[in-house]
């Protein structure tokens, strides 16, 4: 008798316990998580009540947010059906339009979201290839932002075979889009990175570190010490190959449809918006140093350019927070 007692006690306090550790609702409940998605690695680290539920929905938003909205090649997507449609209803995407639209335009086309068709030549993301240039100059006489025109929330394509490619600011659009998740939760602190692009969230100093462009992804150049912001970093070690006897790399420079080689290897972007730091890391990139600043400044972010020969320019406020870790690269302040 007495042993049963005693075993329907553990019993209850083993019930108890892992009703305990199920429960999500404790104000400092941690979850970390790793996932595929977007094309890309993403880590989701949370802590606050509500932390694992929130941390689901991240996953369920990214997959939704690409296959419904961004993919090019799901055939149910927005920027699918205005593909192949030469344009047409782009309300669930117009606010991102209007944001990218305005990057193309200040950064005078360096920036162009209309690279689709160049893009897909070139097969990034898969198995890349060196196109056939006659094929880029025909892809490329079918590109061009100018040639879009967004009429309330109708995208009127121009050029019918233009092809928009969300690539570039995808990932910031979901860091945007999470970060409603999270103060809806009221999550308390949150590290989420998409591929090269981190959204963080907390009232807290947090620690986040610039990659060696030469190294592997574990390796690092520098740290940079800042509050809540997006930070997203562009850089030519990405989906990068070779062919006859040549590096190349995904980001494209819009005047010639092969990549930019212009000694930069990084940019990083340090903004209070996903897109834009993702939109801007891309911009930067292709404008290179002193164009890429004042595109930088006129959006009020820092910006901080990792060159070839090993030196890395902070500017708009990142030399403040920025500490260099690798005694190979040297900071430059202007
Ligand atoms: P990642 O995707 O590695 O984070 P980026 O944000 O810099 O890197 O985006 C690169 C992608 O953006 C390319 O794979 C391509 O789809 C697209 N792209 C390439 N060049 C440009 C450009 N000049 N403007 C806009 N999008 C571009
Ligand atoms: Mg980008």
């Amino acid at each position: 008798m007495v042993k049963k007692k005693a075993v329907a006690i553990v019993i209850i306090i083993a019930a108890v316990f892992i009703a305990f550790l199920a429960y999500d609702g404790i104000a400092n409940t941690e979850v970390e998580s790793a996932f595929f998605s977007m094309h890309t690695h993403s880590n989701v680290k949370l802590k606050g009540a509500h932390s694992r539920k929130a941390s689901e929905e991240i996953r369920e938003l990214t997959d939704k947010l690409d296959t419904d909205i961004l993919s090019r090649t799901s055939s149910s997507s927005v920027v699918y059906q205005l593909n192949n449609n030469g344009g047409g209803n782009a309300e669930k995407i117009s606010s991102y339009l209007n944001i990218l639209l305005d990057v193309c335009k200040k950064s005078d086309g360096a920036f162009d979201f209309t690279l689709g068709a160049v893009s897909d030549l070139w097969s990034f993301g898969s198995s890349p290839v060196l196109p056939d240039e006659a094929a880029i100059s025909s892809a490329l006489s079918h590109s061009g932002y100018e040639k879009l025109t967004l009429d309330g929330n109708n995208l009127v394509f121009g050029d019918k075979l233009s092809v928009i490619d969300f690539g570039a600011a995808g990932k910031g659009i979901a860091l945007d889009e999470i970060k409603k998740i999270l103060v809806e939760r009221k999550i308390k602190e949150a590290v989420v990175s998409i591929g090269g692009s981190i959204l963080l969230m907390g009232n807290k100093e947090f620690t986040v570190g610039i990659r060696n462009p030469e190294g592997n992804s574990g390796s690092y150049i520098a740290k940079l010490r800042i509050p809540e912001k997006c930070v997203s970093t562009s850089g030519s070690y990405e989906q990068q190959f070779e062919a006859n006897g040549k590096k190349f790399h995904h980001i494209l420079d819009p005047e010639t449809g092969y990549p930019v080689n212009n000694g930069l290897l990084s940019v990083t972007i340090v903004s209070d918006s996903g897109i834009l730091s993702d939109a801007l890391s891309t911009a930067c990139f292709v404008l290179g140093y002193e164009k890429g600043k004042a595109l930088a400044e006129t959006y009020g972010c820092g910006v901080i350019f990792v060159t070839e020969d090993k030196k890395v320019y902070a500017e708009n406020g990142a030399e403040n927070y920025i500490e260099i870790t690798d005694n190979e690269y040297t900071l430059v302040v202007q």
